[in-house]
């Protein structure tokens, strides 16, 4: 049968557009549907507009610190128009940028919402479309909790539509967005409450990691509540009443669910290709991307695995190889770096303390102090950790986490050397570059403690 396209990705965030434009690159006829914004979370409500809040959040403290350098700087306010419209005004330009890398390869790209009619043929805006070839590429949505009152609560997207800063805001969660929210808003001048149900912020994360993250959020001035369920969110008179746990009750200009996303799968036709999807509404696949159908892929945020831009453009990139460049190939999931924005920001690569552990025993360096800035500064919360997990039989660095100012930068460069299996005397052996606070990662002598099962060591 001769289909309308070799390709159809129903998508245009990070996986779609770069699947699209290398396949066609490739050669193949291919067509993208985007219904709401092309580049996705990232550009339009993600990473994009997130960072540069981040940067916008840092300068007041920065401004502060100048004064024990010399400078005489008084910070009169913060303007949250000007930042919104320089803010808009880069995401208007990346979005654009996204449809014309489109256009210059060739890809046929449609403003609509796309959904299965049958496994070949799709709705495009009201089209029928056919394609020999499907990738689900729909990314992800933030959700609310199941709670009373939870529509009065705000989720990810709405922090970039708001016309001013709220002057005080509740944060329900502790994972990626909720600390990175927390610490914009603080930074702007909001007085914010961070309520999340476990003890400690950033599940998942190292341990260490995640006490130096709850002192730092605490020495920045976000008030913390470990250990509360929220219950409910009342509207009394103009503010927002939160409830949770035994005792939490705090009003609030602001509540935002930073409380995980979910896949975009629903309306999407998928029973009518004959797939079914998760619990969670996340399309499963196999290590190649296959869905059921093995003509359907599905890659980035709607498989819910790894949920991460780079991760997403490589594997979308990796799938263009496979399906039509004569090159085979899968990204790994293994040895992801990611950064935390908050301030300071958290980055990492490899294994925690304890996942390392359970596979055997590790040498595992700690190091925490004082960067060099934050001496003269003598501002709080500062204090970096940088660490290093190593396994002792082999020596090679399995896991490197930090948090302090430019970790984000500095672990690029780690993830690079922990990818490649570089051990601990690697580390040693590279010389510094002085004085960095980076230069610790590559002087740490002592070791700070053994951990880890010796029977794990054996069963391997
Ligand atoms: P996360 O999964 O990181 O965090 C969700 C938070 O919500 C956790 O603290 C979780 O608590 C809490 N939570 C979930 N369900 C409930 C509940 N029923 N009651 C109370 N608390 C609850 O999701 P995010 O929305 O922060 O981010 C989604 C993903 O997006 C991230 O995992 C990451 O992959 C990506 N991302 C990456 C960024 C980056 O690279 N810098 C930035 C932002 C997002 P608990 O831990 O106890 O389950």
């Amino acid at each position: 049968m001769a289909y309308d396209f070799d390709l159809f990705v129903i998508g245009g965030g990070s996986a779609g557009v770069r699947l699209a434009r290398i396949a066609a690159g490739h050669g193949a006829r291919v067509a993208v549907a985007e219904e709401r914004f092309w580049g996705g979370t990232c550009v339009n409500v993600g990473c994009v507009p997130k960072k540069i809040m981040v940067n916008a959040a840092e300068y007041g403290a920065w401004a502060g610190d100048a004064a024990a350098f010399g400078w005489d700087i008084s910070v009169a306010g913060h303007d949250w128009a000007r930042l919104a419209a320089a803010r808009d005004a880069e995401v208007a330009r990346l979005s654009g940028i996204y449809g014309k890398l489109l256009a210059g390869a060739g890809v046929t790209a449609f403003d609509a919402r796309a959904s299965f009619l049958d496994p070949h043929m799709l709705d495009v805006g009201g089209q029928r479309v056919t394609a020999e070839r499907i990738v689900v590429a729909t990314g992800g949505t933030p959700t609310r909790l199941d709670m009373p009152g939870a529509e009065l609560g705000l989720v990810s997207d709405d922090l970039f539509t708001l016309k001013a800063l709220p002057k005080r805001a509740i944060v329900i969660g502790a994972g990626y967005i909720a600390v990175e929210f927390a610490s914009i808003l603080r930074g702007l001048g909001a007085e914010v409450d961070l309520m999340y149900r476990a003890a400690l912020p950033l599940r998942g994360f190292d341990e260490d990691v995640r006490a130096a993250a709850a002192e730092s959020l605490a020495a920045n001035g976000i008030r913390l509540n470990p250990d509360v369920t929220p219950a409910r969110i009342e509207r009394v008179d103009d503010q927002l009443m939160v409830t949770g746990g035994s005792t939490f009750m705090r009003e609030a200009d602001a509540v935002f669910f930073c409380t995980g996303r979910a896949p975009n799968t629903a309306g999407l036709g998928l029973d009518r290709a004959g797939i079914a999807v998760t619990a969670g509404g996340a399309i499963p696949v196999d290590d190649d991307h296959r869905t059921a159908q093995p003509h359907i892929h599905a890659i980035g945020d709607v498989i819910d695995r790894v949920n991460l831009t780079p991760m997403a453009t490589a594997v979308g990139h990796a799938l263009a190889d496979t399906l039509f460049g004569g090159n085979p190939r899968r990204a790994s999931y293994e040895n992801v770096p990611t950064a935390v924005f908050m301030t300071p920001p958290i980055a990492t690569v490899g294994l925690t303390e304890a996942d390392a552990a359970a596979r055997g025993p590790v040498d595992v360096y700690v190091t925490r102090f004082t960067p060099m800035r934050h001496t003269i500064s003598k501002r709080d919360g500062r204090r970096t950790l940088m660490k290093l997990v190593v396994c002792q039989r082999t020596q090679k660095v399995l896991g490197a986490h930090m948090l302090g100012e430019d970790s984000a930068e500095i672990m690029q460069g780690i993830g690079i050397a922990v990818g490649m299996g570089a051990t601990k005397q690697d580390f040693d052996r590279t010389i510094g570059i002085h004085p960095t606070a980076a230069e610790e990662f590559v002087t740490l002598r002592t070791r700070t403690r053994e951990a880890g099962v010796p029977e794990a060591a054996a069963a391997q």
